[in-house]
């Protein structure tokens, strides 16, 4: 760490940088209120790294008299504008705003796992599973084999074994965890790219047909109709998607069983007796392993020529790869602790899962590089795209795709940053646990009544109601995103940097006293 900066952590920035930033704040001082005021501003924004910059302001106007009372104003504020929080769930985008909406993630992932914030302890006693659906193989990829602690060779074969290009099939190597080239195919030419991309693209449906394929193995096997199953259970479930090395997404979702009880009761209930785990993890496999998705008509008539995941059984559909890994829940006995599990933080189950699966709530395809952070707009980006070679060959099979005929409902193009994947990263069964919109809400409301006082007037958003007889007249004006200063926005990211470090010091105290 260089001297001068105690206790902030960051690359180093060029010496000239750090001189222009020292100017900019001297002249900053001596505008009205200083840097103290712009400091309160930014840290309202929540030290986010690109806020959005509005001028205007807040009116109340008397209903009866019509007098009118600037409430806000942002000619007050540092430069005039009003800094808004960019809210962006990428880590990549603005690490401030995703860890608001990594740490909203894991709220709602663990009410669902054990309870809490408006859902009942007792939901950790339901039938629930932790599971990772994956996609099929579109060609041998380099891997990690590791068993019982050992590593096994990647691809073991034959020898003098090539494929139509000349390479060797066969990897013998034992791969380390960090080895660059996991994930990359053992020969791309071999690997199908048309497949895979297109499979991203088809996942958020085969991932919607199977839960309702699911509900119908569960009807079978309880052996009643699924009008009937569905007055008797509910199937709830939260899943995030996560991009594998190979580029290909995978789900993992937690997969509860409720019972569907009428009456005012909060909260989910427990199934009728007779809904047993077991019951749930083999209507899952069953779903997994039956369901596909079919494939554009242009796409299933051309189909034959293709590699890998083309021919066979997914001829003119895709499924699920065959690997699903499945894990039966038991977080009954868990109680107390609502400690954060960050890594290896939490030393409780339903904290530690919650916080392995909020982790991926925040991500898309930034392990692949920065180059995938916008839409791609045009052909021409393709040929300076700044990521490896397997993943610049996917971006480009979604543009060569998604500008054929038939195929414009994939949104290949609209999603080539995303590998084709245009489905949510997170989403949630209505209900799995509380909201992300009630967990704002619950936030913004504790910030009003500090703000305003306890017996202040607030929706039900936590927004604070004007008075009796007032109209709100509210006129902003965009001005732009991001500090205007490069000063401004080394400083932000300093102090973001600084609020993390001191409320994980906060939590680790508050774990020491329990
Ligand atoms: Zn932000
Ligand atoms: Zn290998
Ligand atoms: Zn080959």
């Amino acid at each position: 760490m260089p001297p001068g900066r105690l206790g902030m952590t960051s690359a180093p920035e060029p010496a000239g940088a750090l001189a222009v930033a020292v100017a900019e704040w001297c002249e900053r001082a001596r505008r009205p209120g200083g840097v103290g005021a712009w400091l309160r501003a930014a840290e309202g924004a929540g030290w986010c790294a690109h806020p959005v910059r509005l001028a205007g302001g807040v009116d109340h106007a008397d209903t009866r008299t019509g007098e009118v009372r600037p409430v806000v104003d942002s000619r007050a504020e540092p430069d005039g504008v009003l800094l808004k929080a960019c809210g962006t769930r990428r880590a990549a985008r603005c690490p401030p705003c995703a860890e608001v909406y990594r740490r909203d993630a894991f709220q709602l992932v663990r009410a669902g796992l054990a309870g809490g914030k408006g859902v009942p302890e007792s939901v950790g006693t339901h039938p629930m599973v932790f599971v990772t659906f994956t996609a099929p193989s579109f060609g041998p990829v380099h891997a990690r084999r590791e068993r019982g602690g050992t590593v096994h060779p990647c691809h073991p074969g034959k020898l003098g074994d090539h494929c139509a290009h000349g390479r060797r099939r066969a990897c013998w190597h034992r791969h380390d965890g960090d080895d660059p080239i996991l994930g990359e195919p053992v020969c791309a030419d071999c690997f199908d790219y048309d497949g895979a991309v297109v499979w991203n693209a088809l996942a958020p449906e085969l991932w919607r047909r199977t839960t309702i394929y699911l509900r119908r193995v569960l009807a079978r096997l309880v052996g009643v109709s699924r009008a009937e199953l569905g007055r008797r259970v509910r199937v709830s479930y939260l899943k995030v998607a996560e991009f594998q090395r190979r580029g290909l997404v995978h789900y993992h979702a937690v997969i509860r069983l409720d019972g569907h009880d009428q009456s005012a009761e909060p909260g989910p209930v427990a199934p009728p007796d007779g809904f047993t785990v077991e019951m749930l993890a083999q209507a899952i496999r069953e779903a997994a392993s039956a369901v596909t998705a079919p494939l554009p008509l242009p796409l299933a008539l051309a189909s034959g020529g293709a590699g890998g995941g083309w021919v066979g059984p997914r001829l003119i559909r895709f499924g699920w790869g065959e690997q699903l890994d499945l894990r039966v829940l038991n977080l009954s006995a868990d109680h107390g602790d609502q400690g954060e599990g960050e890594g290896d933080g939490g030393d409780w189950p339903a904290a530690r899962l919650a916080g392995y699966v909020a982790k991926y709530a925040t991500k898309a395809t930034e392990s692949f590089g920065a180059g995938l952070d916008r839409p791609i707009r045009s052909a021409a980006e393709l040929d300076h795209l700044d990521v490896p070679d397997h993943v610049a060959r996917l971006v480009r099979a979604c543009w060569e795709l998604g500008g054929r005929a038939g195929l414009a409902g994939l949104g290949l193009r609209r999603w080539a940053h995303m590998l084709g994947y245009g489905g949510h990263f997170t989403t949630k069964s209505r209900r799995y646990s509380t909201t992300f919109r009630a967990l704002r809400a619950a936030r913004r409301s504790w910030q009003n009544r500090r703000r305003h006082g306890s017996a202040v007037a607030l929706d039900r958003d936590g927004h604070v109601l004007p008075p009796e007889g007032v109209a709100v007249v509210a006129l902003w004006e965009y001005r732009g995103s991001g500090y205007t200063t490069a000063g401004d926005a080394w400083l932000a990211a300093q102090m973001a940097v600084q609020a993390r470090e001191m409320r994980r010091v906060a939590r680790e105290e508050l774990r020491g006293a329990a």
